[in-house]
């Protein structure tokens, strides 16, 4: 079954580029001009993905982003201007996947798109337990690899690609130091731009849903001026 894109952008030609690049390469395209009906078609037409624009008439990308969270884990990748640094951050804090920032290349695109969409793939994996799953047991924390699930308690953690996959990551080599560009590297997977402060926002959020006191980590820690480790 194709994949189902929705392209929430206000500028028509690149929405009409957007599109086109996309049916190329094999996916179904949904599109909206404004952030109203791009929240309308998001909620009711369930894609599998979002590329969602941050300047919208009427309510923007943030807001966008923020709605569509409240109701689902669709990734959502926000394409921002490249001079609106501070953009990434707050969308990545509203619940964005990833971002893209432009002008961007084609190459780049299919890439992030790629990337963010084996999160639907994992999403179609049964629930049911098998023996031999790979798990990582930590404390009151449950990393189950192969069901991409984390539990806490008992109870499933909400929890994006992203925030599993650096915790798989630091979570497998427990005590090892890693540096901010060395998770972007293995955890982002692939030929990053961004920039080390996604690595940080994702680890604050990782640990608004794993820690008793995201303060006083006791899982993800801080090695100042080096990385973060995760503490087994
Ligand atoms: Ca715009």
């Amino acid at each position: 079954m194709n994949r189902t894109i929705l392209v929430i952008e206000d500028e028509q030609n690149i929405n009409d580029i957007l599109t086109f690049t996309l049916g190329n390469e094999g996916y179904n395209t949904l599109s909206a001009l404004d952030g109203i009906t791009g929240l309308e078609m998001a909620l009711t037409q369930n894609p599998d993905l979002i590329l969602l624009d941050v300047m919208l008439p009427g309510i923007d990308g943030y807001e966008v982003c923020r709605k569509v969270r409240e109701h689902s884990n669709v990734p959502i990748i926000m394409l921002t201007a490249r001079e609106d640094e501070v953009d990434k951050v707050v969308g990545l804090e509203l619940g964005a996947d990833d971002y893209i920032t432009k002008p961007y290349s084609n190459r780049e695109l299919s890439a992030r798109i790629k990337a963010n969409l084996r999160r639907s793939a994992f999403d179609n994996v049964p629930s049911q337990p098998t023996e031999e799953q790979d798990t990582i047991v930590s404390g009151d924390l449950v990393i189950n690899v192969d069901r991409y699930e984390v539990s806490k308690n008992g109870e499933v953690i909400d929890i994006t690609l992203r925030e599993f996959e650096l915790l798989k990551f630091l979570a497998m080599q427990p005590d090892k130091i890693f540096s901010r560009e060395k998770l972007l590297e293995n955890v982002w997977g692939y030929e990053y731009y961004g920039d080390v402060r996604t690595v940080d926002v994702t680890v604050r959020r990782l640990r608004e849903k794993i820690e008793d006191d995201p303060s006083m980590p006791k899982y993800i820690i801080t090695k100042r001026g080096v990385g973060y480790y995760f503490n087994k």
